[in-house]
C-alpha cells in the first residue's frame, strides 16, 4: 500500500465519495469538509505540489475543476465556491499530493475571502512593486 492518502484513494485501498473521474483526475468529497459538497480535485499521478506538476496534467486537473465548479454550487444550492489549493507545507498543505479545494460558500455563511488566510501585509512602494513583477515576467513561462 502506498503511503499518500490521496494515491491510496485514487488505487481503491481507501474508500472515499467520488464525484468525478477520468484517465487523468479524481475527484472526491473531503473527509472533513468545511461545507457540505467540499470537494476535492486531484491528478490521478502523484505530484506532490503544483510546481511539480506537468503541464499537461495542470491542464487536466483545471479542466475538472471548471467543470465541477458549477456542478458543486447546483448540488448543494451555493451561492458561490471558494477554490484554492495549499501549495505546500508554509501555505497549510497537509497532503502531499497536489489537490484543489472546491468549497462550496453560501451568504452569510460567516467564512471569508481567501485574502482572510493571511496574516499582516506588506506595505510595498511602487518601486518595490516593479521589481518584483519584472524578477516573477522573468521566470514565467507558459506551456500551451
Ligand atoms: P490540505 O491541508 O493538504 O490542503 O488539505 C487536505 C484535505 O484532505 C483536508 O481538507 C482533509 O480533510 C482531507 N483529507 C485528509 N485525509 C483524507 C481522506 O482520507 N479522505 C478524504 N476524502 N479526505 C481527506
Ligand atoms: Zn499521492
Amino acid at each position: 500500500m502506498t503511503d499518500c492518502v490521496f494515491c491510496a484513494i485514487v488505487d481503491d485501498e481507501i474508500p472515499s465519495h467520488t464525484v468525478y473521474e477520468d484517465d487523468a483526475v479524481l475527484a472526491f468529497l473531503d473527509a472533513n469538509p468545511l461545507a457540505p459538497g467540499h470537494t476535492l480535485v486531484v491528478p490521478k499521478a502523484h505530484h506532490e505540489r503544483l510546481n511539480d506538476l506537468p503541464a499537461d496534467r495542470a491542464s487536466r486537473v483545471f479542466a475538472a475543476v471548471h467543470a465541477l465548479v458549477p456542478a458543486v454550487e447546483e448540488a448543494v444550492d451555493a451561492d458561490a465556491t471558494t477554490v484554492g489549493f495549499n501549495n505546500g507545507t508554509a501555505a497549510g498543505q497537509e497532503v502531499p499530493h497536489v489537490h484543489a479545494h472546491v468549497v462550496p460558500r453560501f451568504d452569510g455563511d460567516g467564512g471569508g475571502p481567501i485574502h482572510a488566510a493571511m496574516g499582516t501585509r506588506p506595505d510595498l512602494s511602487d518601486e518595490e512593486l516593479a521589481d518584483v513583477a519584472a524578477s516573477i515576467g522573468e521566470r514565467a513561462s507558459v506551456d500551451r
